[in-house]
């Protein structure tokens, strides 16, 4: 669920003896770690949290010492991009990496992973062997606070001090957009209908939902943009269409859509599905999510109501719970949230703090030519690289110039078919500031399907985990 809890200020920041924390996270010990973990009952907690109020101090989990402290908060591709290549650009800067979760899970190649093309080895990857070879600190906590104005990022475990803070939180559910305050909605959608689009358990209950799924009505909803990697969820719908051929599943397939066509790349999705997979698919445009009724497994949308013998359900995505506890997100013209970070467009820093930067999904609003990059490990990965190269300019004393990052997704439309070869799509972006100063996007939609593709595809992939696990 969606929380809009403010960062901390020094003033309403309290702790409690006793109290419990969100997380219960365990170290992963570095022996200047374990010198430095904090006691149990020192752990700061959100004030709502609080049985009873006990002002009392919270300890270092590391006492920061000379050289320039770079915090990390979130171990996924735009987090260990920025670790690996601070290290690399700069070896004296001290590099810490908050995770809570003790493995990397990716999302990029999850759709195959759910129709068993390829394994659960191919996805998950350790953190610890990496933190290790490229020299930066990785603690397995759950961040559960900031308090930017004295530079410090709250644990369950206490708290760390920095020169840098990067946030790289990803997405979070935005629940509240269906369900208003209706936890147990929220929860049992979670738990009958997952969307996965959060790699962790849910990856596994979705699975398992679809490997028992006998046949009958499977519908997705599709979230409104944006949302993380637009092209996947219609990679998804095509690939379960592919494995229930191939599993002779009399399932069909309704794609619930807010936006009017599919895109990108929806000629090449179209094609798929109605010459590989004929009446198997069934595409609805401006399908824009009204109510939702897990408990009889009911939808009702601007373009009609639907009834499903299963369904994944994908709400509006936002940027992840972290960026909102740093009060890092932006507001627009009524004064509401937008729902994603506030940073500066070319240098990707909070627009209030220049000492805080965003890095991937969570990124917020960077053109008016297009809006948002597309939310992709692969522009994560870039936006990464590219503030760990500022951040290093500045604690040597530089002023960065602007960089801009690429993207490009592969989406399989076909896990191969009476012995014939798995087929591709591509899409690619490109960047570049217009004459008039603004961000500019040129996309190009490779909407022919080839096995060619496939080979690039697991190229792109092994090279990815590559750059940043091996
Ligand atoms: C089905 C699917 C298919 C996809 N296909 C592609 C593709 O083909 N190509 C592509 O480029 N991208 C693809 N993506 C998108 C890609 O996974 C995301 O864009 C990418 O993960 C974004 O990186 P990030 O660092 O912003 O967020 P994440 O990778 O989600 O990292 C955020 C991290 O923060 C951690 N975290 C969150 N809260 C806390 C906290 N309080 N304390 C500590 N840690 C915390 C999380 O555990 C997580 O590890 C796909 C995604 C899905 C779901």
């Amino acid at each position: 669920m969606s929380d809009s809890t403010p960062h901390l200020s020094r003033r309403r920041f309290l702790a409690a003896a006793g109290a419990t924390t969100a997380a219960s996270a365990t170290l992963a010990a570095t022996p200047a770690l374990a010198q430095g973990a904090t006691p149990a009952a020192a752990q700061p907690v959100f004030p709502q949290q609080l049985p009873i109020l006990i002002t009392t101090s919270v300890q270092p989990i590391l006492p920061k010492g000379k050289a320039k402290r770079v915090v990390i908060c979130g171990g996924g591709w735009g987090g260990l991009s920025a670790a690996k290549h601070l290290r690399q650009a700069d070896p004296s800067l001290e590099v810490i990496l908050l995770e809570k979760n003790p493995s990397f899970f990716s999302g990029p190649m999850s759709n195959k992973w759910l129709v068993d093309i390829v394994d659960t080895q191919f996805l998950q990857h350790d953190y610890l062997q990496v933190a290790d070879k490229y020299g930066y600190r990785f603690i397995q906590a759950e961040v559960t606070g900031f308090e930017r104005d004295r530079k410090r990022v709250y644990t369950a475990q206490g708290y760390l001090e920095y020169d840098f803070l990067v946030l790289a939180a990803g997405i979070r559910y935005n629940f509240e957009a269906w369900f208003g305050d209706d936890v147990a909605a929220a929860n049992y959608t979670r738990t009958h209908f997952p969307s996965a689009y959060i790699p962790n358990n849910e990856m596994f209950r979705l699975k398992k939902g679809i490997q028992e799924f006998k046949g009958g009505d499977l519908v997705m909803t599709l979230p409104p943009p944006p949302h993380r990697c637009p092209p996947s969820p219609y990679e998804r719908a095509t690939l379960l269409a592919w494995m229930f051929t191939v599993k002779k599943v009399k399932g069909h397939i309704t794609i619930l859509d807010p936006k009017d066509s599919p895109r990108p790349l929806g000629p090449g999705f179209k094609e798929a599905w109605e010459e590989l997979y004929p009446g198997m698919v069934t595409y609805v445009p401006n399908a824009r999510v009204q109510s939702v009724d897990p408990y009889n497994k009911r939808i009702v949308t601007e373009a009609g109501d639907f009834k499903w013998d299963h369904a994944i359900l994908m709400t509006p995505h936002q940027a992840g719970d972290m960026v909102w506890k740093a009060g890092g997100i932006g507001k627009n013209a009524e004064g509401k949230p937008t729902g994603w970070a506030n940073v500066d467009q070319f240098m990707l820093n909070l627009k209030d703090d220049p000492d805080t930067y965003v890095v991937g999904d969570s990124v917020g609003f960077v053109s008016p030519h297009f809006g948002f990059y597309p939310k992709s490990a692969h522009v994560a990965h870039r936006l990464g690289r590219i503030v760990a190269g500022y951040i290093a300019q500045r604690a040597a004393g530089k002023t960065p110039k602007y960089a801009l990052p690429d993207n490009l997704c592969y989406m399989m439309v076909n896990g191969g078919l009476n012995g014939g070869p798995q087929e591709d799509l591509l899409v690619t972006f490109d960047y570049k500031v217009n004459e008039q100063g603004i961000i500019q996007q040129t996309q190009v939609d490779d909407n022919v399907r080839s096995h060619r593709l496939v080979k690039e595809d697991f190229g792109w992939a092994t090279g990815m985990y590559a750059d940043l696990f091996s």
